[in-house]
């Protein structure tokens, strides 16, 4: 039995490995001249950066992986982060550590928030009890129909409900009083791509995940350590992965899809296929069905697009940690109409890492590699951007204020990408970067299905399928889809 994967994102590298563990034969393809997806690398002038994720929670669906794939260590080590990340303030310049111990967190907010820790604690154990009452029941579940998605939601208590239908910021609104605290832990959206507006409050337990569960990790030498760890199990496994392929259309043959077929017009044959691209945007662009016509993919929710920086400096940074959030005065405003374009980029918000600090060796003695992330509008509202070197040079005018170095003088090699080399580069539909949004009618059972609607041999595996979007869920969707594929066709005896 053959399976074809399309596509070498961390949930398409995860699939192959468990797949080849059952016995199947698999092969993969992929768009991109280097594996990864997302989680790519860019080296340039000596320097090296992570194309995107800088650092991830819930390691131990990464040990489930390794256990269930059969290999016979992790293929790269975790670091835990002891200070999570830093958030900076533009107006007061104050800045806050985010400490997972909730003692120190709290000395950290005495000035700002009264009574901090019992209120975080109170906090923090509501979003516990959703997160265990759901972690299995909800998230970790592959639906047949809408109706089962319903029919388990019932299942959910009935005290977790009103979570439904207040925002991230109302729940902040209802526990804390201060703006300080209120905004950094509301940052939480944002790593959803989306805003605390406009997030059910089910999301505040990645709060719950970051401070107590499981924290926060990054990978010795660089996330780009996960790719080449599992490049190195696909070989020894016999998996091959032919870069430089992209799939653009199918051959459909007695009922049953045959083949994908690449820009070259080379046929891909396999018995199934498990596309890694964005499950909404494969079936628009590939597939071209009704449901996902460009009209309606314009009008469903997407997540924020990157606009992101890869900076070597020839300096040190010595005033700056490793992860840091650059937060301005006008929250509510700015989170409002950053989706829409209706905000000037003049004063922007955005994150910092400084990647050298917990890898030396990303950049040559003396000097600093520093990656910068600005969520920005996604190419429905912002299809130009011939202006990307005045945001680029905004950011580096208002970071250079804050960390106290005249950054342009020492930029010594910049790479931009802003959301149309994020589409161009791996298919992100509109240069979003986290793919679909993560509102009610777009998550579980409304979320575009694992399985196809029409070809029963095509399965989906990846941030816009189940379960959602970051590290950790790209892990767990290669776990449903294919606990999908052994249902339909059963473990392979070779
Ligand atoms: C800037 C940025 C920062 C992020 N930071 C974090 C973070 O700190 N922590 C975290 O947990 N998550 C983070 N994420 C999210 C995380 O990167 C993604 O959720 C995850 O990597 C998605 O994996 P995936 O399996 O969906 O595949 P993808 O990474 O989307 O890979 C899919 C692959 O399919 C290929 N492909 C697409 N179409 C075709 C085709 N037609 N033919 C062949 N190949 C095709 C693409 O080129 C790509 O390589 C970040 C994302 C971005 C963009």
């Amino acid at each position: 039995m053959k399976a074809l994967v399309v596509g070498t994102g961390l949930g398409g590298m995860t699939t192959a490995l468990r797949l080849r563990r059952r016995g199947y034969q698999v092969e993969m393809v992929e768009k991109f001249h280097q594996p990864g997806g997302r989680l790519n690398q860019i080296k340039k002038d000596g320097f090296t950066f992570d194309m995107g994720p800088t650092f991830f929670s819930m390691t131990y669906e990464f040990d489930e992986f390794v256990r269930d794939a059969g290999l016979s260590t992790m293929p790269f080590a975790f670091r835990e982060l002891d200070v999570l990340y830093t958030v900076h303030f533009r107006d007061t310049g104050k800045r806050f550590r985010i400490y997972r111990d909730l003692d120190l967190l709290a000395r950290e907010f005495e000035e700002v928030e009264p009574d901090f820790r019992r209120k975080m604690d109170k906090f923090l154990s509501s979003a516990a009890r959703f997160f265990h009452d759901t972690e299995y029941l909800v998230l970790k579940r592959n639906y047949d129909s809408l109706f089962s998605y319903l029919l388990t939601l019932l299942r959910v208590p009935l005290r977790h409900s009103p979570k439904l239908f207040r925002s991230v910021w109302s729940e902040m609104e209802r526990h804390f009083e201060s703006r300080e605290v209120r905004e950094i832990f509301s940052l939480v959206a944002f790593f959803l791509g989306a805003t605390p507006f406009d997030t059910p409050a089910i999301y505040t337990i990645l709060s719950y995940t970051e401070l107590v569960h499981d924290g926060y990790h990054n990978v010795e030498g660089g996330m780009y350590r996960i790719v080449e760890g599992l490049k190195k199990e696909l070989d020894k496994a016999g998996v091959p992965v032919h870069l430089n392929t992209e799939i653009t259309a199918y051959r459909y043959e007695n009922g049953r899809l045959a083949a994908m077929v690449d820009g070259s017009g080379t046929s891909w044959n396999a018995d199934l296929f498990v596309v890694n691209a964005d499950a909404a945007g494969f079936r628009h662009q590939v597939f071209k069905r009704k449901k996902f016509s460009a009209a309606r993919m314009d009008k469903m929710q997407w997540t924020l697009a990157p606009f992101t920086m890869y900076l070597g400096l020839d300096t040190r940074l010595h005033d700056i940690p490793l992860h840091n959030y650059f937060l301005g005065n006008n929250f509510r405003e700015y989170s409002g109409k950053i989706f829409k374009n209706a905000i000037k980029l003049d004063q922007p918000y955005y994150y910092v890492n400084v990647v050298s600090r917990s890898d030396p060796g990303s950049a040559p003695q003396g000097c600093e590699s520093v990656f910068v992330l600005c969520p920005v509008p996604d190419l429905r509202f912002k299809p130009d951007w011939s202006d990307r070197d005045r945001l680029a040079g905004n950011i580096l005018s208002d970071m250079s204020a804050r960390v106290g170095v005249d950054l342009k003088k020492h930029v010594v090699s910049q790479t931009l990408m802003t959301p149309v080399e994020w589409r161009d580069s791996f298919n992100l539909y509109q240069g979003s970067g986290l793919g679909l949004g993560h509102n009610l009618d777009q998550i579980g059972g409304f979320r575009p299905k694992n399985v196809d609607e029409e070809f029963g041999n095509v399965f989906y595996v990846g941030a816009s399928t189940l379960p959602g979007t970051g590290l950790p869920m790209a892990v767990i969707s290669s776990k449903l889809v294919v606990e999908r594929i052994t249902r339909a066709y059963g473990p392979i005896h070779t």
